[in-house]
């Protein structure tokens, strides 16, 4: 097969023997794809040091014949992100979100969708001024959405009465069945996640429509709070497992 090349985000790497790296990418091309990147241990000059976690990579790679990894052939910078890797709250959010594209998404298939997000948010992540909380926030709204996963925020999932038809101020959601019961319908008082009417529309305006003015929005403090609680539950929940970052960067933030 010829080489092919395109951009890519790099999700995480690990040491094959002493000289080897093992990289797993996100590519705007080819989705989730995991190559062998020859020597870029110890040759600073095989890939100039620019294999580093998040950055934004223009790659060129082949596929040998038979079995084995494909293999990492030529690597240029696209954007660094520099600032996301020297800030630890900021790296926690990236490997949150990498782990879920990593762990959700199927190597070798494109999902042009997931790539335009996650650029976004990474470089929104990477501005001087930018906190993760919200831009997670916006991640896992869109990446749930994106995925076919998204949570039943604007009406109850056993009656379907919109919210905005409802008097109620707080609602239970189920984690389980994907969405929000009003009163009626939730049966017993435990195990569910409380969130406000107002944490709710403000979830929803950052699930949909354009990005750009999605990443505007300023969350209320309450609706970031409820929102980061529901959502971190929510994710792992279907996800099916918890990721490895997610308690990182639960611990860091307990300790800040
Ligand atoms: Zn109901």
């Amino acid at each position: 097969m010829p080489p092919v090349s395109t951009p890519a985000i790099m999700l995480r790497r690990i040491a094959y023997g002493d000289f080897d790296l093992i990289i797993t990418f996100f590519s705007l091309n080819i989705g989730k794809i995991t190559l062998m990147a020859k020597n870029a241990i110890n040759s600073k000059k095989r890939f100039a040091g620019i294999l580093e976690p998040f950055s934004v990579l223009q790659i060129v790679y082949s596929t040998p014949k038979g079995k084995g990894l494909s293999v990492l052939q030529e690597a240029s910078l696209i954007q660094p992100f520099t600032f996301i890797r020297q800030n630890i709250t900021k790296t926690a959010y990236a490997s949150y979100m990498a782990e879920l594209l990593h762990d959700w998404t199927e190597e070798g298939h494109s999902h042009e969708a997931l790539f335009d997000l996650f650029f976004y948010i990474l470089r929104e992540l990477d501005k001087p001024d930018s906190t993760g909380a919200e831009l997670s926030i916006l991640f896992q709204m869109r990446f749930m959405a994106i995925s076919g996963f998204q949570p039943g925020l604007s009406a109850c999932i056993a009656c379907r009465k919109p919210v905005d038809q409802m008097d109620q101020q707080v609602f239970a959601m189920d984690l389980k069945k994907g969405g929000l019961l009003c009163d009626p319908c939730r049966s017993g008082t435990g195990g569910f996640f409380s969130l406000s009417k107002g944490t709710l529309k403000q979830l929803l305006w950052m699930a949909g429509g354009d990005l750009k003015k999605a990443a505007r929005i300023r969350l209320t403090s309450l609706a970031l709070e409820e929102g980061t609680r529901f959502l971190e539950a929510f994710v792992p929940f279907h996800l099916g497992r918890e990721p490895k970052s997610l308690k990182f960067l639960q611990q860091l933030r307990k300790g800040n």
